[in-house]
Formats: structure tokens, sequence, C-alpha cells
């Protein structure tokens, strides 16, 4: 399996949570948690979030395309 990297801060992943298949690292994953609503912060990882978990299916394809090359 290709090696996760975190959504958020680009980071591999060594350890975190998985949404739809897509990681988030234990750093990220504090940070959400303890994040407040409704200020710049907020909005950076839910764009973040929403842009790398809606186009899975399409990246995942891309990513099926790449593995031919090896
Ligand atoms: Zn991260």
């Amino acid at each position: 399996m290709k090696k996760q990297r975190c959504i958020i801060c680009g980071k591999p992943l060594s350890s975190g949570i998985m949404i739809n298949r897509k990681g988030i690292c234990s750093c990220c994953e504090k940070r959400i948690i303890n994040i407040k609503m409704d200020t710049d912060f907020y909005e950076f990882y839910r764009e973040c979030i929403k842009k790398n978990i809606v186009p899975t299916i399409i990246k995942e394809e891309e990513f099926r395309c790449q593995s031919y090359q090896f």
C-alpha cells in the first residue's frame, strides 16, 4: 500500500486517524479537536478535509495509474 500522508500538514503518516482512507496525523487531529469553530483556523482545516476527502475516488484512480509505472 502507498505510504499515507496527512491531508493537512502533508507529513508522512505514522499515527493518527483515518477518514475515508485519508489520514490525519495525531498532531493535526489534536489541533482539530481543540479548535474553536468560527475561526480562520477552523475554516482552513475544514477546507483541507473537504478538498482531500471529497475527490478521493478520482485520486485513487490516479494512484492506480501511477503504480503501473513501477
Ligand atoms: Zn498533520
